[in-house]
């Protein structure tokens, strides 16, 4: 259902950071629906009371983007479990595309790089073959 919005939501509406078909959800939602209001309040006090959120001190610093460097982490599954928490929110509930299109590389690049590394297992692999091969052959 539309009008279930999780705390990382209401903060990035606070933020504007929502796409904008979810921005006016949570604004028709706020309209009827007093216990969201409450919510919203409530989120707003503890940002005025100095209590932030991983996603809200992100985005507050202008980190909204997790860098390249972590989107690979990401998709190597190697990150912190609340870093990996945030690059999922960014990717799914913010819907950034300009990560979204960085992942895809990344993604290219690691599947092309794993081509690489295996190419260069068989040819190690290979190579101390023929040199065992050598030394079983030479007469003792
Ligand atoms: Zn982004």
């Amino acid at each position: 259902m539309l009008r279930d919005f999780t705390s990382a939501e209401l903060e990035a509406y606070l933020d504007e950071a929502l796409p904008i078909e979810r921005m006016t959800a949570v604004e028709e939602a706020l309209r009827q629906d007093a216990a969201l209001q409450e919510r919203l309040a409530a989120i707003n006090g503890r940002r005025d009371a100095g209590v932030h959120s991983v996603g809200e001190i992100w985005r507050r610093h202008r980190l909204s983007c997790p860098s390249r460097e972590q989107l690979g982490s990401f998709l190597l599954g190697v990150l912190p479990a609340d870093v990996a928490d945030y690059v999922n929110f960014h990717l799914q509930s913010i819907q950034c595309r300009y990560c979204a299109a960085n992942l895809e590389d990344l993604r290219a690049q690691q599947t092309a790089d794993a081509g690489i590394v295996s190419q260069r297992r068989r040819r190690y692999f290979q190579s101390s073959v023929g040199s065992l091969r050598r030394e079983g052959d030479s007469p003792v």
